[in-house]
């Protein structure tokens, strides 16, 4: 378990590094400095200390004590699967739950209120898609991960599947020239954010409103 936490915050940080040197290199916003406009609330508020403590109260407040209460993954329902399998169930399915959830809080004016902050960045670029409010968090996060513990998934699934995660969220912000058109979002965002079909959706739905942004 140490191991795959070493591996995944390598492979996190190698992928913050080829995201940066890509738009960097191929910038979209030419202009757009490293340290724009909210880079350090991004970085120091949204990233590392909301993330921190949202992480505790969603595992130690909600799921590890629903999983004490219910015993549901004892049952281990999943266990036996391979763990790429568990991962890619996971991935497929949450980011189902994420897309129309996405496109609902677009719609409602009482959820574009709990959305509103992740599309506040003037300068959009691989940090932007941290910013998130706390309670849009708590709505999508305990969905997300109870279902890994509780179904009985293979523990270095969480950290990989948060490896996915933040990886995706980079790409998708991710100002670089080849994305300037939907048909370019479409071909590139695939192949560098490994989402699902379900992502891809959502990568078309950011760069439109990238553009608008900017
Ligand atoms: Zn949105």
């Amino acid at each position: 378990m140490h191991s795959t936490f070493f591996y995944t915050t390598c492979l996190l940080f190698a992928s913050i590094i080829i995201l940066v040197t890509l738009e960097r290199i191929f910038p979209y916003r030419k202009g757009l400095p490293f340290f724009r406009e909210g880079f350090w609330v991004d970085l120091i508020w949204y990233t590392l200390i909301q993330s921190y403590f949202l992480k505790i109260f969603i595992f130690d407040v909600i799921i590890h004590p629903a999983d004490k209460a219910l015993h549901l993954s004892s049952l281990q329902l999943v266990s036996n699967w391979p763990v790429w399998s568990q991962v890619l169930f996971f991935l497929v399915t949450h980011d189902l739950y994420i897309y129309w959830f996405h496109r609902w809080q677009h719609r409602s004016k009482i959820l574009w209120r709990t959305h509103e902050a992740h599309h506040s960045n003037k300068g959009v670029d691989w940090l932007a898609g941290t910013r998130s409010h706390s309670l849009e968090i708590l709505i999508n996060q305990p969905i997300e991960f109870p279902p890994i513990v509780l179904l009985g998934a293979n523990p270095i699934v969480i950290p990989i599947k948060a490896l996915l995660d933040a990886v995706q969220a980079g790409a998708r912000k991710l100002g670089v020239v080849l994305m300037r058109d939907p048909w370019d979002a479409e071909f590139l965002a695939p192949g560098v954010a490994a989402v699902t079909a379900y992502g891809w959706r959502r990568c078309q739905l950011d760069a439109a409103m990238a553009r608008l942004l900017t």
